[in-house]
């Protein structure tokens, strides 16, 4: 029999091994975090920064939605696209008109996208924002791809209106009620065309078909979009808003 007492095995400390392990996956996060960084375009990341020059993506909805009450980070991403704005003074709740009809954060655009027609109307940032996305990410490219021409003006029939949905007494405000949506009637091209919703919805050709797919874009940077597939009341406009309702007809 051996006078050597038995060799006892060295005790795990559970503190040390969970702290290895948690470095572990941390250094594997930050390789991951970083390929992706590196490879992956910024419009699918979420926390990259909105950038009115990048296509489309599926963060973009997100970031517009992240921005909408950030006033200072709305114009910030509006002038590093070129756009220029000018804000307009916020105006309270004017009780003789509903009380529902206060103007906060709002601007009218005044360069760096196609042009509305009427120009100079009011616009919450999040709605100017959307819309200088989906111009130059969506109707710029479409106009170009399946009419062959550059815009020249995007037509609307409004932005503010102090009313609720429907017109009528009751329900709830409409998002004009607040400068938070615009309704698109038309848009006219450098060659002279000018293409409406009222008459160009059901064309089977490349008038129509640019319709449904500035329609169908409108969608990934506007959360309500309604047109004539809607209902009869927007036969004739797409009424694209920044409210609580994700819609796309
Ligand atoms: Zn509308």
């Amino acid at each position: 029999m051996s006078d050597q007492p038995p060799e006892t095995p060295p005790r795990s400390n559970p503190l040390a091994d969970l702290l290895a392990q948690l470095a572990l996956w941390a250094t594997a996060a930050g390789v991951v975090f970083l390929v992706l960084n590196s490879t992956v375009a910024p419009q699918h990341l979420p926390w990259r920064p909105l950038r009115v020059d990048d296509p489309l993506g599926s963060a973009t909805g997100l970031k517009l939605m992240r921005l909408e009450g950030d006033r200072e980070a709305c114009r910030t991403v509006l002038a590093g696209g070129g756009v220029r704005t000018a804000d307009r003074p916020d105006r309270p709740d004017d009780r003789d008109q509903g009380g529902f009809c206060a103007l906060e954060n709002v601007l009218t655009l005044r360069g760096g996208t196609t042009p509305l027609r009427p120009a100079g109307p009011v616009l919450t940032c999040p709605v100017a924002l959307s819309f200088a996305i989906w111009e130059r990410q969506v109707v710029q490219p479409a106009a170009r791809g399946i009419l062959g021409s550059e815009l020249a003006s995007v037509e609307h029939y409004g932005t503010y209106a102090c009313r609720r949905v429907g017109g009528g007494e009751g329900g709830r405000p409409s998002e004009h009620a607040t400068a938070n949506a615009l309704d698109v009637a038309g848009f006219r091209l450098r060659n002279g065309r000018r293409i409406t919703v009222a008459s160009d919805w059901a064309d089977e050709g490349p008038e129509g078909r640019f319709l449904r797919a500035v329609r169908d874009g409108a969608c990934e940077t506007f959360e309500t979009v309604l047109g004539p597939e809607y209902n009869a009341a927007h036969r004739d406009h797409f009424h694209l808003d920044r409210g609580p309702y994700r819609v796309c007809r």
